[in-house]
């Protein structure tokens, strides 16, 4: 089924969205923030129906945070009456519980935009599948995010040995596979997203959706002293239907142009020794 894949590739989608000129971090405090993306509610014409679409929607409400747009867009009346009966989300995001990382707040996402699972560490186990599914298959979201950010918590906790008891040690052990060998807390990140990833496409509901080209799934990584979220290059499906968890991404480097500073990738989402990459989605 591979060959329903390159029509939307996460290779693709980057070469889409990098051509959005999205300003440049640090932005420029005298520089008026840009244009907030419209409401994606059903009845709007221009609200995301492809992952495409869901992604460029994601990285302007993104831009937005990151230069002080402001909040979460005001929600009045006309805005619950317009979701009250049913509910056309246009991404998932699989994002961790960290008080610091609220997806509606880093896309200035609205009431019924965004599909949001949240548990310590973006773990993906039964419970948050079966929701991301629920969301894949029934209303139809074209892309999911697994979002993982910088200092994580969770990940932390799972890169040391010490048991915190059988409740937390059953989150930690859905993350330790993944971040074996990694070298730092921001590569274990980088690990723990792509290992999650993996998991999400060892569901046969997901995996046979994105093999249709109906789903696009992608990893993320928030960082908590910019406000970026940086998309980062993911496997194709069959790799990750018969591949390890920690196996590399399919364009072979990361989406950043440059790992920024005292920070490293994993060995999934490392850049390659040149340095050179194929693209810089956030104006890096
Ligand atoms: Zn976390």
């Amino acid at each position: 089924m591979r060959s329903s894949w390159p029509a939307l590739t996460t290779l693709g989608l980057f070469a889409v969205v990098a051509s959005t000129a999205l300003a440049a971090y640090p932005p420029d405090p005298s520089d008026p923030p840009p244009p907030r993306p419209p409401p994606a509610t059903a009845a709007n014409a221009s609200a995301p129906r492809s992952a495409n679409e869901a992604l460029r929607w994601l990285m302007g409400g993104n831009a937005w945070f990151v230069r002080g747009g402001g909040p979460v867009r005001p929600i009045g009346p006309d805005d619950r009456a317009a979701v009250a009966t049913a509910q056309h989300p246009f991404c998932t995001v699989l994002s961790c519980a960290d008080s610091r990382v609220p997806p509606e707040h880093l896309f200035s996402a609205g009431l019924g935009e965004l599909f949001t699972v949240r548990v310590a560490g973006n773990v993906a186990d039964p419970v948050t599948v079966g929701s991301v599914e629920y969301a894949a298959e029934h209303l139809h979201t074209p892309l999911i995010v697994v979002l993982g950010h910088e200092r994580c918590g969770a990940v932390t906790a799972a890169m040391g040995s010490e048991s915190l008891g059988p409740n937390l040690d059953a989150l930690l052990g859905l993350i330790r596979p993944s971040i074996q060998g990694a070298p730092d807390l921001d590569a274990a990140v980088h690990d723990n997203v792509q290992g999650q990833l993996a998991a999400l496409r060892k569901s046969t509901i997901l995996r046979t959706l994105e093999e249709e080209g109906a789903l696009t799934l992608v990893g993320a990584y928030y960082d908590l002293d910019s406000g970026e979220v940086d998309f980062l290059p993911s496997e194709p499906p069959q790799a990750a239907a018969s591949g390890a968890p920690r196996s590399g991404p399919s364009s072979g480097g990361s989406a950043k142009s440059s790992p920024p500073a005292g920070k490293s990738t994993s060995s999934a989402a490392r850049p390659p020794a040149s340095g050179k990459t194929e693209h810089a989605p956030q104006g890096h």
